[in-house]
């Protein structure tokens, strides 16, 4: 059924059990599931212009399907979360493949066997390669920190090519830091492959949805005892009570129009912003996208292209390649830009920054929030993780179960 949209003003918030702040993957699959397996009445808020999160997609003027808030792919091994969303969309089998781009030269990122051929030539790659397996094992990940602690001299060389020409810059851009800087595992992320396999991702499962992210989540929240109120922020229809004056005061009760909401609050956004940063802002990195359209077909050699030596945009993205449209002689490409969140209105947080700093900071947020049992932060932004969409909808599933569970013992 096509998704009930009301706005807030008109919502008699007694008519509701449940509330959820966020509609992407941690608000909407924890909708669906309060509404479907408790028979909860939810009611969700979402700040944006619609649904979806930042795997809200549309199409284009030139009639191309595009990613708003950056290229996803969905690759998980998480059967559970894979057959969870099977219910709301059929998928394409899409496998990603990203090139760097190197001085002009395409290769392979992963970095991986192909890869060395391009940048070592054929002869001394195969003498690598052969290090390279027999220290690690064949078709085995190796990340770019462990390979740097190889004492080995060719093994060094290879280390020091790979954080050279795919790590240090790339990692500037994206970051505003060194690869030495950010936490290990974000570059973990993207390992050295001992491989022959040009995939970006090996999971068990890679795709996309057939016809798109949005047409999932209509889906996903297109149920009857879920409202969802578009343009609606939290921090302006949440009164919130603390405990005491002080800072550190817990967080005590939330009141929505007037009264205290007793029922279970699933809050997707950002911890800091819902108290006003009183502690301080979590630093984020956001992101511009910058959007040109061609008449090709296609523009790229592939999903998308790492530019990791030059250019001041970290990646271009073509979305046909990933969405598998058929648009013959016209074709929509994207660039980003990687920069610091300032939190001016209307900015994304799209990554949180992970540090013992940032950490302990948003523990002091968090610790707030302890105290009140019905409140329950989930999803990237509001736990501060650089998650994936897999594990976001675990998690959504797993949170969505314990609040039943509670809620049925109260
Ligand atoms: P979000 O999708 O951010 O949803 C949060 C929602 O809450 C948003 O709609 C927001 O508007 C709303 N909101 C926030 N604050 C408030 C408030 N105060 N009041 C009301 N509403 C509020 N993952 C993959 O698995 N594969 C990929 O290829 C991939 N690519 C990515 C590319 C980029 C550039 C980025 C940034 C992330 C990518 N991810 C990818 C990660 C993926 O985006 C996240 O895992 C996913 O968005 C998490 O869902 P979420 O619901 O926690 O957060
Ligand atoms: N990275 C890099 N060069 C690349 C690809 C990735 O330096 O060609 C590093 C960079 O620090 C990046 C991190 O690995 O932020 C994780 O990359 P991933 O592709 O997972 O980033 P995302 O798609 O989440 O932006």
């Amino acid at each position: 059924m096509a998704v009930n949209y009301a706005d807030f003003r008109d919502i008699a918030i007694e008519d509701y059990d449940a509330v959820v702040v966020g509609s992407g993957f941690a608000g909407a699959v924890s909708a669906r599931q309060l509404a479907e397996e408790g028979g909860l009445r939810v009611l969700v808020i979402e700040k944006r212009a619609h649904i979806a999160g930042n795997m809200y997609d549309e199409y284009d003027e030139a009639g191309v399907l595009v990613h708003r808030y950056g290229p996803h792919i969905f690759h998980t091994n998480d059967q559970r979360a894979y057959d969870y969303l099977a219910r709301f969309t059929e998928w394409s089998s899409y496998q990603h493949r990203v090139l760097a781009d190197w001085y002009g030269t395409y290769m392979p990122v992963p970095f991986n066997k192909n890869s060395m051929e391009i940048a070592f030539g054929d002869e001394k790659a195969a003498r690598l390669i052969e290090k390279l397996v027999d220290t690690f094992g064949d078709e085995r990940k190796v990340t770019i920190n462990e390979l740097r602690a190889q004492e080995d001299p060719e093994l060094q060389e290879v280390a020091d090519f790979v954080y050279q020409n795919v790590f240090l810059y790339y990692t500037q851009k994206q970051w505003g830091l060194t690869p030495e800087e950010v936490d290990p595992s974000v570059t973990a992320r993207v390992p050295v492959f001992i491989s022959r396999d040009n995939r970006y991702f090996q999971d068990a499962f890679q795709g996309m949805p057939i016809d798109g992210y949005t047409r999932l989540f209509e889906n996903l929240l297109g149920h009857e005892k879920i409202t969802v109120c578009l343009g609606t922020e939290a921090e302006s229809v949440f009164d919130l009570v603390f405990a005491g004056r002080e800072e550190d005061a817990p967080l005590e009760a939330i009141h929505i129009k007037g009264a205290s909401f007793e029922g279970p609050i699933v809050y997707t956004g950002p911890l800091d912003e819902l108290f006003l940063g009183r502690f301080g802002r979590l630093p984020y990195r956001s992101l511009d996208f910058v959007y040109e359209t061609f008449d090709e077909t296609y523009h790229l050699p592939c999903g998308t292209v790492n530019y990791t030596v030059t250019e001041d945009y970290t990646r271009i993205t073509e979305f046909k390649y990933l969405t598998g449209q058929e648009l013959p002689g016209q074709t929509t490409i994207m660039k980003e830009y990687s920069r610091a969140y300032t939190g001016a209105k209307g900015e994304i947080p799209y990554y949180a920054i992970i540090n013992d700093d940032n950490d302990a900071l948003y523990a002091r947020y968090r610790r707030l929030t302890d105290a009140l049992p019905n409140f329950h932060p989930l999803g990237r932004l509001a736990e501060y993780r650089y998650f994936n969409m897999d594990k976001v909808v675990a998690d959504a599933l797993a949170a969505s179960e314990k609040i039943l569970t509670e809620t049925a013992d109260a």
